[in-house]
Order: C-alpha cells, then sequence, then structure tokens
C-alpha cells in the first residue's frame, strides 16, 4: 500500500497530465488502492480524461501493486485525434523549417532539464535502474539534438539543363499524418526515435505509446507542447488492438512506424501496407556475441555481462547469445563468476545492476524457456529462477541465468527469450559461428570480439546482421546513422532517423551499420595485419 501511495506521488507532480478517480468507476480484481491516477490522452493541445469504460491497470514491476491506469481509446476520441493531425497538417507543413527548428531547439534543451524526471517515471512504470533510464532518455535525446540538423537533412537535389531549357529540382517533402506504435522496453528512446523526426520535417503525428509503459510519452509530449508545438501536431491515444488496428486502417494516416515483437510487427506490416501505408517495423531479436580466442579477455567478460544481463536483458539489442569459438570455452567458469556479482534489486534502489521484468507473465515465460533448456539436454551454470529481492519479494524478478551446451535446434536458442539469460553455444572455427548467425532468423544485432583486424572484417561482412559491432557489444549506432534490422527482424525499407529521416524520404537502401573499437593496448599485445584493417576502413566508407 506504502508503494502505492508513493508511487501515485511521484507520477502526479511529475505528469501534471494526470487526475484522480475513485476506485468505484473502474472496479478491477487486482485493485488494490482506494484510487489511483489515469493517463490521459492528448488531442488537440489538450490533456483529456478519456470516456472509455475499458481501462487497463500499470503496475510497478518491482512490487506488482497498480499505480495507474490506461484507457482503452474509444472510436469518438481516436477519430477526434486524426482529424486533429489532419487539421493541423496543412499549417504546420508550410510552418518555415526554420520555425520547426526552433521547436526542437527548445525541446531538446527541455528534455535535458528533465532527463532526471523522465528517468524516474520510467523505472516507475517499467522497472529498469535509474542508470538505464536516463540512458533510455539519453538515446532519445540524441535523435531530438539530429533532428535539430533539418536545415541540411531536409536539403533536395537539383540538376540543371536535363534537356533543352529544361531543369530539375527534387525536393523532400512531408507525408502527411504519421503514427507510430512503440513497445515497453525503452518507453522515451523509442517514442522519441518516432515523432520528433517526422514532425521536424513539417509531418502530423499520432501516437500510440505502449500501455504498460506510457508515462514517459506523456510527459515527453507537455515538454513538446512547452517547446512550442503547435496544438494538434502530436496527439496520443492509449490501447491495444483496437488502436493498433484503427491506426493500420485509417485513410488519412500515410505511414506507420512500430517497434516491437514479430507477432505485432508481422500483422501491423501486413495490415497497414494492405491499407497503402509506407510501413516500418522494427521487430525481435537474437543477438549473438561471438568470442574469438585472441580477443582481450578482460574486456571481452566484463561487456558480455553488461550486454546479456542488464536492463534485465530486456533490451532488443541484448547479447542475448555468446558463441565461444575454439579456446574461448575455457573463459566460461570466469563469465559465470561475473554475472553472480550483479545486484538485482528494485531498478529506484542504490547499486542495483538490474531490475525486475516487466510482467508476472514475462517472468514465467522466461523461466519455462529456461526448463526447457534442462529437458533438451542443456546445462544450467547459473541460475536465476529463484531469486528472492529483500523488500520486493512480489516483484518479476529473474537473476542473472547461463545456460551452456545449448545446440541450434533448442528452443531456448530458437525463441527471443527477453530475460537475463545469456545461451552459450561453442564452435571450433569462426566459420562455423557465422554459419549458425545466418542461420539464426533474427538479424537484429550481433558482436565479435577479437583483435585480429582481418577476423573482425571477414565477420562484418559475411554476417547478414542489421547492427555489427567488432568489440562493441551492443552496436547501436548514433543518430546521424539509421538504426536498422535484416531478416525477421525488420520489415519495410526506410528507417529511422540518420539520413533516411524515416517519414519523409523516398528513397530506399540495404543499409548495414558497422560499429568496431580496436583497443591501442589490443595491438601492442598482437599486431594487426595492417593491410586487412586498411581495407576494411575503405570498405566501411563505400557503404
Ligand atoms: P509488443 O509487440 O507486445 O508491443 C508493441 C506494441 O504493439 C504495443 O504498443 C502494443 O500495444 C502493440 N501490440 C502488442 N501485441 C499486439 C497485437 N497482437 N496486435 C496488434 N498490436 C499489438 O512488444 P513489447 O513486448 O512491448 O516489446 C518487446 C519486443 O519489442 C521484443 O520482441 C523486442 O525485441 C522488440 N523490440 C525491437 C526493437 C528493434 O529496434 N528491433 C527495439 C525495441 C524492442
Amino acid at each position: 500500500m506504502a508503494a502505492v501511495i508513493a508511487a501515485a506521488v511521484v507520477r502526479a507532480r511529475i505528469l501534471q497530465v494526470s487526475s484522480r478517480v475513485n476506485s468505484t468507476r473502474y472496479p478491477s480484481s487486482s485493485f488494490s488502492s482506494s484510487s489511483v491516477s489515469t493517463v490521459k490522452l492528448f488531442i488537440n493541445g489538450k490533456f483529456v480524461e478519456s470516456g472509455s469504460d475499458k481501462w487497463i491497470d500499470i503496475h510497478n514491476p518491482a512490487t506488482n501493486e497498480v499505480i495507474g491506469r490506461v484507457p482503452q481509446t474509444t472510436k469518438a476520441e481516436m477519430d477526434a485525434a486524426i482529424a486533429s493531425c489532419k487539421h493541423t497538417f496543412p499549417a504546420w507543413a508550410d510552418t518555415s523549417v526554420l520555425s520547426r527548428q526552433q521547436v526542437l531547439l527548445r525541446y531538446q534543451q527541455l528534455i535535458k532539464e528533465n532527463l532526471k524526471e523522465i528517468a524516474k517515471l520510467i523505472t516507475l512504470e517499467q522497472g529498469k535502474t535509474l542508470a538505464d533510464a536516463e540512458g533510455d532518455v539519453f538515446r532519445g535525446l540524441q535523435v531530438v539534438e539530429h533532428a535539430c540538423s533539418v536545415t541540411s537533412l531536409l536539403l533536395g537535389e537539383t540538376m540543371p539543363s536535363i534537356t533543352k531549357d529544361m531543369d530539375i529540382y527534387s525536393y523532400r517533402l512531408p507525408l502527411g499524418v504519421c503514427a507510430g506504435i512503440a513497445p515497453f522496453n525503452f518507453p522515451a528512446m523509442i517514442p522519441l526515435w518516432m515523432f520528433p523526426m517526422a514532425m521536424v520535417c513539417g509531418n502530423t503525428f499520432l501516437m500510440k505509446p505502449s500501455e504498460r509503459v506510457p508515462g514517459a510519452t506523456m510527459l515527453l509530449a507537455k515538454l513538446f507542447q512547452d517547446s512550442g508545438a503547435p496544438d494538434g501536431t502530436l496527439n496520443i491515444i492509449h490501447g491495444q488492438h483496437e488502436a493498433v488496428n484503427y491506426i493500420c486502417d485509417h485513410p488519412d494516416i500515410k505511414a506507420i512506424s512500430f517497434v516491437g515483437s514479430n507477432q505485432a510487427g508481422e500483422y501491423i506490416f501486413e495490415r497497414g501496407s494492405r491499407h497503402g501505408k509506407r510501413v516500418q517495423a522494427n521487430m525481435g531479436a537474437k543477438n549473438h556475441g561471438v568470442v574469438m580466442p585472441d580477443a582481450n579477455k578482460e574486456n571481452t567478460l566484463n561487456q558480455l555481462v553488461g550486454a546479456a544481463f542488464g536492463a534485465a536483458g530486456q533490451r532488443c539489442m541484448a547479447l542475448s547469445t555468446a558463441i565461444l569459438v575454439g579456446e574461448a570455452k575455457k573463459w566460461l567458469p570466469e563469465l559465470v563468476e561475473r554475472a553472480k556479482n550483479l545486484r538485482v534489486n528494485a531498478g529506484d534502489q542504490p547499486g542495483a545492476d538490474l531490475g525486475p521484468l516487466i510482467t508476472p507473465q514475462a517472468k514465467e515465460r522466461v523461466c519455462n524457456l529456461i526448463d526447457s533448456g534442462t529437458r533438451e539436454g542443456a546445462s544450467i551454470l547459473l541460475d536465476g529462477r529463484k531469486i528472492k529481492v529483500k523488500g520486493y519479494e512480489n516483484g518479476n524478478f529473474v537473476g542473472p541465468t547461463i545456460i551452456s551446451n545449448v545446440k541450434p535446434n533448442m528452443t531456448c536458442y530458437k525463441e527471443e527469450i527477453f530475460g537475463p539469460v545469456l545461451v552459450v553455444l561453442e564452435t571450433d572455427t569462426l566459420d562455423e559461428a557465422i554459419k549458425i548467425v545466418n542461420d539464426n532468423p533474427y538479424g537484429n544485432g550481433t558482436a565479435i570480439f577479437t583483435t585480429n583486424g582481418a577476423t573482425a572484417r571477414k565477420y562484418s561482412h559475411l554476417v547478414d546482421v542489421g547492427q555489427v559491432g567488432v568489440n562493441v557489444p551492443i552496436p547501436v549506432p548514433l543518430p546521424m546513422f539509421s538504426f536498422t534490422g535484416s531478416r525477421a527482424s525488420f520489415r519495410g525499407d526506410t528507417n529511422f532517423y540518420g539520413k533516411q529521416v524515416t517519414l519523409s524520404l523516398k528513397k530506399i537502401f540495404s543499409l548495414r551499420n558497422f560499429l568496431n573499437i580496436f583497443r591501442s593496448k589490443d595491438s601492442a599485445k598482437k599486431a594487426l595485419p595492417a593491410a586487412s584493417v586498411r581495407s576494411y576502413v575503405v570498405q566501411q566508407c563505400c557503404q
């Protein structure tokens, strides 16, 4: 009860966009307080209470207490939100690019000033540690800062005299009303991947945040309004399938940006495309870290532990699979020792390295996948299923778990686990490792750990994965490059931000991102083949 009250106080203070309602109006079996705050809609510049009779509870994942409620937006409310986006579009598209840029410049400043408050809200609703939550906001902020370069990004192309007395001009023009559908795992970063870029280009935007973590989006909307975004340029609705279907079907929506699971993403891509929309869907992942025996052991083990278990593994770029090549398999006991040292606790507790999973269902699913490893012949070297966190006994905690002797046909390898679980495979050669990575249906991110430039180049160029890190465990590119994906991790032909400026460009690229760090101390220890390093750099420039 105390946690419920504390949570409600935090929400009310931070949001200023929610109101108190009586429990009798929205009865629920899991309702544990006489009243909780409700999340409002944002329609035509106003934060309004929904008239819906269908509400979804929001829980604190560290306690499972109800901390708020989010409405399933009614059809009439969704109509009003779209009408607002549509009505505002011509004036916003006509607003000078310099004025739109000014809004974004003010916005990045307001996000900086409120970064810690947004992070607190993320930790409360999503469960990740405060440090991870601040990173969540920070990575989104970088996209907003990138959006401030719109004056360069929107430059068109010209060519004089394409025939007698004729020149050609090519402009990048906004599409109209665009929509975003976001997942729970990055409550600030992913909405900030979506609406700032689209809007600075002159589109208006309908946002549907994850129903599990809507708070950060609401606060970001308030800050956007305070930055000078005109009423109606950004509208926010809430809900699940009905809201999603509405977005996919509505003729006034020209483009959809989706991030989330494959189940939802494939469906939204198919349904939205069928209605003639441009749809971009970034989806699930099974990211492999290939560890070569010549890697810097100390850095590699530290990076593997951080990338596998950080944010409780609920990152689309979590390094959830390690492939130990040759002698690198001897490092496994040390990997286990390091993972044991991680502190599992509520995200707002000092010293917490990882927090809880989002829901009890997510915890059950993760535990079932660990069980499947035992049943199918793998070995559990570190088992986080039974962890108890003092003071948070009802939370959805799973401790770091390492499963070894995993084979590609096992369920724990085939499924995206989305929890603090590292599955470990072993191979004798790099070629075998590359085959495993490319045979896996997902292609979101991967990393190779090596001090050999030729090995790094070979791996980077032969794996069919969107983001490739060399000694970089979570290779998320900065926003001047695009974030992409390959195979089952991605549908569509445009990417977030970067040169492609998702919702306003017409170009199609086949894109992959390579990030690498070679440490100087590694090169001193073991000389790199200079010729292959040079050719690697040249290749990158040609991408
Ligand atoms: P999710 O698919 O359950 O939810 C995402 C959004 O889709 C939510 O707004 C939700 O309301 C809606 N939705 C959910 N199920 C739906 C359905 N059946 N039909 C229509 N709409 C539906 O995803 P999640 O659990 O919130 O997020 C975790 C997933 O997101 C993981 O698979 C993760 O890998 C993926 N993810 C991918 C990236 C990337 O860039 N590739 C980034 C972050 C997360």
